[in-house]
């Protein structure tokens, strides 16, 4: 029996990425014209997440994402055929009105946590070296994706801690404290 699918750039194995790396340029799926999108930097809290707003690529139960600072986001060409998928999300995700392809999700609210970066799937880069993904986030939502059944998610859990993508149903420990703590910040309940 093969094993669970989660996403072609890891089910192989994941591939550890080089800690000198410094960034490269993402390109979207058309054949003609792609947009690029140059980042100057490594990527940071790479990760497969199984929610239903982030670009797969076909047939992948997860996408990979991970995030950059915004001032290492530049769009080099064919930034006229950007468009944004959901004015109203709190990461407006840029995508190629031709081939669907997300190339950044921007986060314009100054007031949320993770202001200042940018979401990227660096799949879209030719070059090698992007930090590894390291975990799994949004996991029980592969089931409104329809990535996989109910039945299935031991499977698909299991198969994440055996890539070492240790599972979890919203963001990783790490990023869930970022996130209360900045609130708690704003609130005045952490001073
Ligand atoms: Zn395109
Ligand atoms: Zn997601």
């Amino acid at each position: 029996m093969s094993a669970v699918a989660i996403h072609p750039s890891v089910d192989d194995g994941v591939i550890k990425g080089k800690a000198d790396f410094k960034g490269g340029t993402l390109r979207c799926r058309c054949n003609s014209e792609p947009v690029e999108v140059k980042v100057s930097s490594n990527v940071a809290h790479n990760h497969a997440c199984g929610c239903t707003k982030c670009w797969k690529p076909e047939g992948a139960a997860f996408a990979v994402i991970g995030v950059v600072s915004c001032d290492n986001v530049e769009v080099t060409a064919h930034a006229k055929k950007l468009m944004v998928v959901d004015e109203k999300a709190a990461i407006q995700r840029h995508a190629c009105k031709d081939c669907g392809t997300h190339l950044y999700g921007r986060i314009e609210n100054k007031d949320h946590p993770f202001y200042g970066l940018d979401f990227i799937h660096v799949e879209l880069s030719g070059e090698k070296g992007w930090e590894e993904p390291r975990f799994a986030a949004f996991v029980s939502s592969v089931i409104e994706g329809g990535g996989a059944k109910p039945d299935q998610m031991a499977d698909v859990r299991g198969r994440l801690n055996e890539l070492g993508l240790p599972p979890y149903d919203a963001l990783n420990p790490p990023l869930m404290d970022a996130m209360a703590t900045h609130i708690a910040k704003r609130n005045g309940v952490l001073k």
